[in-house]
């Protein structure tokens, strides 16, 4: 692996390879990275397939946006920087969940597709579940369970994705999730129903490409 600072450092390799750990938890390790605006539902999705998946017994963990600012993240503002900075870093903390054997979800609105190429690429092939929520901005806006949208409109938060800033939804996303048609739990259920369906959710190794 490439030294990125020059100071000697070199990559470990246990003695615990992905299938070992795939078979230990009865399932492949994989994120699924949310990306939907604000209010689109991406944390109350990704918590209600959390749930099912630890019923099923999996190793599963939402990285939620607000909580990670709280710790990992709390010296990043919104500037545009911080907020790559912020989806660069949520993508590694994924990625080794992932690599120890997680299902990681994450909700993050994560608008520009070129962060969220960034992300995928340091994934193997199938590692990196694209998961759109597509909800229209009415409706988010008709929701706004934290009102933000409210004040985005009164001028009180700039840069508001949907509102005073861009949002580009994803050209190819491995599961598009259309919430304004379906309650939560269809649509958690489309997504554990995807997984299934490709394997993923299986201890020994199969075909899990798209
Ligand atoms: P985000 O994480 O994308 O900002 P949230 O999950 O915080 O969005 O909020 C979504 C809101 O929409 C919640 O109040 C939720 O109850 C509501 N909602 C209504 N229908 C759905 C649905 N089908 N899927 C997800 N959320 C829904």
């Amino acid at each position: 692996m490439k030294d990125p600072k020059g100071t000697n450092l070199t990559w470990h390799t246990g003695e615990v390879d992905l299938v070992a750990r795939r078979r230990a938890h009865g399932h492949r390790g994989a994120t699924l990275w949310f990306t939907g605006l604000s209010g689109s539902g991406k944390s109350t999705i990704a918590h209600r397939v959390e749930r099912r998946l630890i019923e099923r017994g999996a190793f599963a963990y939402v990285l939620d946006g607000d909580n990670v600012r709280h710790g990992l993240n709390r010296d990043l503002g919104f500037s545009p920087a911080d907020r790559v900075e912020n989806i660069r870093r949520v993508g590694e903390v994924a990625k080794l969940f992932t690599d120890a054997g997680a299902l990681a979800l994450t909700a993050f609105i994560s608008p520009y597709r070129a962060d969220r190429a960034a992300v995928r690429e340091r994934f193997d092939a199938g590692a990196f579940v694209e998961v759109y929520i597509d909800t229209p901005l009415e409706v988010c806006e008709s929701r706004d369970p934290k009102g933000l949208y409210r004040k985005a409109r009164a001028g009180e938060i700039a840069d508001f994705t949907g509102v005073s800033a861009p949002y580009e939804p994803p050209e190819a996303p491995e599961i598009r999730v259309r919430t304004a048609e379906h309650d939560v739990d269809a649509c958690a259920a489309q997504i554990l129903g995807w997984l299934d369906a490709r394997g993923y959710l299986d201890g020994d190794e199969g075909e899990t490409e798209r």
